[in-house]
């Protein structure tokens, strides 16, 4: 599988957390828009969704928005006002941000301390990010950097203290969000 697939796979993986309660065919049919090219961005919070008749669309296109935290669309329009609905235009768009942003690269190293009672602090300034997983025996540490970086920290495994150094290296930032 290419980047562009692993990536979209994760894309799809992480709408469907952030919409637990969005049904199978609604990830589905967001999708199927998203992949037949019609989302376009049109502005900063503004798209175009393309209308597809085969999907019971009524209008050759629609506008979606993102206003005050959520999003709208055109579809959504009617006589009784706004409906709260989170329609498959939608959809499409959350689905291709999303997927946008896993396809940015990001820089990263991984340590492994193998040890009960570990620590790791960073001493460089530059501006790190670092995300803490518990292992069977230890803790794997994620660090992550705006740019390729040597970093200099410390780390304590059990009573044992000692400086080093990490490198990080560009990597998709959907495989940092999958492991
Ligand atoms: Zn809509």
């Amino acid at each position: 599988m290419n980047i562009y697939d692993e990536s979209l796979k994760a894309a799809i993986r992480e709408l469907a957390r952030r919409y637990p309660r969005k049904s199978r065919s609604w990830i589905r049919r967001s999708l199927r828009r998203y992949l037949s090219n019609g989302v376009m961005r049109i502005g900063e919070n503004t798209w175009l969704v393309k209308g597809d008749p085969k999907m019971s669309d009524s209008l050759p296109q629609y506008i979606v928005r993102f206003v005050n935290g959520k999003y709208t669309c055109d579809c959504q329009v009617s006589m009784w006002g706004e409906s709260r609905k989170l329609c498959t235009h939608i959809g499409a768009v959350i689905l291709s941000q999303i997927h946008e942003e896993m396809m940015k690269t990001v820089y990263v190293a991984t340590i492994t301390l193998n040890c009960k009672d570990n620590q790791l602090l960073i001493l460089s300034k530059t501006n790190v990010e670092v995300h803490k997983k518990g292992t069977e025996k230890g803790t794997t540490y994620i660090i992550k950097t705006n740019n390729q970086a040597l970093i200099k920290a410390l780390v304590a495994c059990n009573d044992e203290i000692k400086e080093i150094e990490i490198e990080t290296k560009p990597s998709p930032y959907y495989k940092l969000h999958t492991s």
